[in-house]
């Protein structure tokens, strides 16, 4: 079989949506099951839809994800360059074998010429095609000695595919199966610029039969401009290596319908991209996946199986299971719907699994965007009792900031129910036990405690409430003995002293 070699290319027209994310996987979950490439390539040639950054942008949430590319424009190789404004020369080459060959034509129309040509077409707007270009200004249309002096006289002038009349282009689709389109539904499009630069559709085609790509996962989006691409390479004469098409799925908005959007992700307050991203032109800050508290490898297993039916119960892959298990004939053809609850899920049940260790650095860079420093030990503790209370990552400053933050916010509804008389007294007796006791270990607090409340006829449910909310702020929250022990005495004593001033206050 010929070697699997297949590619993510991404235009950098800003950042890398989710969709991107989850085309990017399953083209690398593809060629690691085959043993073959994954590459990068960044089709970058439309110089005006290009933004500032987002290259970066989309190389950074792949390292996030640990989608390393083998070839790409950072590795080097005998197929570079892989940002295709670099490779500007290489288009105009076989844009010129096709106007030679028949298959291409020069058009020198101006953009007031075409605005008029699809006005005339009436409602349904004409296209550049077998029905218009004998009217347009082109190389069909024009004597060689026209065409000729106009080029001489440097009048701009763009190449266009000339498409035959009357004939159904079929292709395979791995996911669709047989796919056909009437040529007479397409149109000349242009395949190089006024500019020398080449567009999507010719870059594209170029850069796959030169890099030897052998299968191309992309979008649902692509599926229509895949009968450009079929032709183009019947024209180049390249049929025989054409890659073998797969188109994935729409990611659809959680309700409703419709393509997931960036707005959707702003008006839920959920992500859509896998990292932070500045919008210039919006002055807005669009938090990414990481930003929200998810783990790449969550990330990863959520976007996997969306779209990708396993045909299991199973849920969690780990990206070996992935590779494995993975296969193409089990992409769905409809659009998959995008679901966060789902995703929290996924990066709970990876939060669970995660070592003390690895969970305690995960969590440190989160502590230290909210301001905190907490020491290494101390984290791995709290990573140790938080683990089963954390869907995302952001969830431990709200749960655990308690404990390294001493301004607590008290639930007052509790103060006013149990700040009484009796349990006052009772509770200040308990104080002054605890002040006399050396062990603050969790055992021991549990069996003075207990003793305490049992000894003195007291209940559990007037006590230990007002003991949580005056260490911790609120009555949730993981065992009141490990709480303790991790405070330690001092915090404890002084806590209770600061709480209970408050308490007296309100
Ligand atoms: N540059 C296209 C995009 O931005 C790539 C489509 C393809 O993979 O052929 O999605």
């Amino acid at each position: 079989m010929k070697e699997v070699r297949v590619r993510f290319a991404p235009s950098p027209t800003g950042p890398l949506h989710i969709g991107g994310v989850r085309t990017a996987l399953y083209n690398y979950l593809f060629a690691k099951q085959n043993d073959g490439k994954f590459l990068l390539r960044i089709e970058d040639t439309d110089q005006l839809r290009y933004v500032e950054g987002a290259e970066e942008y989309i190389k950074k949430s792949l390292n996030w994800l640990g989608l390393i590319p083998d070839e790409g424009p950072d590795t080097g190789g005998n197929m570079d360059p892989h940002r295709q404004s670099d490779r500007k020369d290489i288009y105009i080459k076989y844009a010129d074998k096709l106007v030679e060959s028949g298959h291409a034509y020069y058009a020198f129309d101006t953009p007031e010429e075409l605005d008029k040509m699809r006005e005339e077409g009436g409602e349904s707007s004409a296209k550049y095609d077998h029905s218009t270009r004998e009217n347009m200004k082109n190389s069909l249309s024009l004597s060689t000695e026209k065409v000729e002096q106009m080029i001489a006289e440097g009048i701009p002038y763009v190449v266009r595919i000339k498409i035959p009349q009357n004939e159904v282009i079929t292709f395979n689709d791995l996911v669709r199966g047989e796919v056909s389109f009437s040529s007479n539904e397409l149109d000349d499009k242009v395949i190089l610029k006024t500019d020398g630069m080449p567009t999507y559709h010719l870059a594209n085609i170029v850069d796959d039969y030169l890099m030897k790509i052998s299968h191309v996962i992309r979008g649902e989006e692509w599926l229509s401009s895949t009968a450009h691409h079929v032709l183009l390479y019947r024209f180049m004469g390249w049929e025989d290596s054409m890659p073998q098409f797969t188109h994935l799925p729409l990611i659809l908005k959680p309700v409703g319908k419709g393509k997931l959007s960036k707005r959707d992700g702003a008006n839920f307050g959920f992500p859509v991209f896998p990292l932070e991203w500045y919008d210039k032109s919006e002055d807005e800050l669009f938090l990414g996946f990481k930003e929200f508290g998810f783990l790449p490898e969550a990330t990863l297993n959520f976007l996997a199986l969306l779209g990708w039916n396993p045909g299991t119960e199973q849920e969690i892959f780990s990206m070996d299971n992935l590779i494995e298990a993975f296969s193409i004939e089990k992409i769905v053809k409809s659009g998959a719907r995008f679901n966060i609850e789902k995703a929290k899920w996924f990066n709970q049940q990876y939060i669970l699994i995660m070592t003390d260790d690895k969970l305690a650095q995960a969590l440190k860079p989160f502590v230290e965007t909210a301001g905190y420093n907490v020491e290494s030990a101390l984290l791995v503790k709290l990573a140790v009792i938080m683990k089963p209370r954390l869907e995302l990552l952001t969830d431990f400053i709200e749960k655990a900031k308690f404990f390294f933050d001493d301004n607590l916010t008290y639930d007052e509804k509790t103060i006013r129910k149990k700040w009484k008389e009796d349990n006052i007294t009772n509770v200040n007796s308990l104080v002054e036990l605890l002040k006399n006791t050396e062990d603050f270990s969790k055992e021991n607090l549990n069996t003075i405690m207990h003793d305490f409340i049992q000894n003195n006829n007291l209940s559990f449910g007037n006590i230990f409430p007002l003991v949580r909310v005056a260490l911790t702020g609120t009555l949730s929250g993981p065992d009141l003995f490990e709480t303790m022990e991790i405070l330690g005495k001092n915090t404890v004593l002084s806590r209770f002293d600061v709480a209970f001033r408050y308490f007296d206050s309100i």
